[in-house]
């Protein structure tokens, strides 16, 4: 079965949802670079305040950051078995040190889920979760961020690309990201 795994889509496809049961269906580690983030944020580290206003703000952290704390991650022993990452690889600079970090383990990635929204089902789902970077502007702000580094990663991983309908029931989308990964193993 696959198990290295990234979730990819637009803010409010549900990819948090998504990640946690995923990654407890699969038995493996969910990474979420937006709540590792938010952690460093409310435990007021240095991390957490170099990263803060880039999340208040909508816009990408910068990648050397991203990639330092990512890089940390996946050595931990816990991940080399696999894992589901949420939110990263958020440009293909990102991807490309992902590759990067993979292959010196001698690993690669499995598969890319690609979780498919309507745009204006989007917006109402963000409006009603109610974040603090939930507001109409910065919704427009990671909107547009999405569109102009994130979407060209759909390209970049055709190959190993998985497309599922994000709409829907909670269960009943998760049951069709395991059906489509196990059709692939
Ligand atoms: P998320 O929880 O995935 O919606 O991410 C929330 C915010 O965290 C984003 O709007 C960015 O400011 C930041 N962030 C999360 N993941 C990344 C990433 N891979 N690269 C840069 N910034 C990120």
């Amino acid at each position: 079965m696959t198990n290295r795994l990234v979730l990819v889509g637009p803010p409010g496809a549900g990819k948090g949802t998504q990640a946690a049961r995923l990654s407890e269906e699969l038995g493996i580690p969910h990474i979420s670079t937006g709540d590792l983030f938010r952690a460093h944020i409310a435990q007021e580290t240095e991390l957490g305040r170099q990263v803060k206003e880039y999340l208040d703000s909508g816009q990408l952290v910068p990648d050397e950051v991203t990639n330092a704390m990512v890089r940390e991650r996946l050595a931990s022993p816990e991940t080399a078995e696999g894992f589901l990452l949420d939110g990263f690889p958020r440009n293909v600079g990102q991807a490309e040190e992902l590759a990067k970090m993979l292959s010196e383990a001698d690993q690669e990635l499995d598969a890319v889920v690609e979780l498919k929204v309507d745009e204006e089902e989007l917006v109402q789902r963000l409006l009603a979760r109610g974040r603090n970077d939930d507001t109409e502007d910065v919704i427009r702000r990671r909107q547009q961020v999405y569109r102009d580094e994130t979407a060209p990663l759909l390209e970049y991983y055709a190959d190993r690309l998985v497309t599922i309908d994000g709409q829907g029931d909670i269960a009943e989308v998760t049951a069709r990201v395991l059906d489509a990964l196990k059709q692939r193993s």
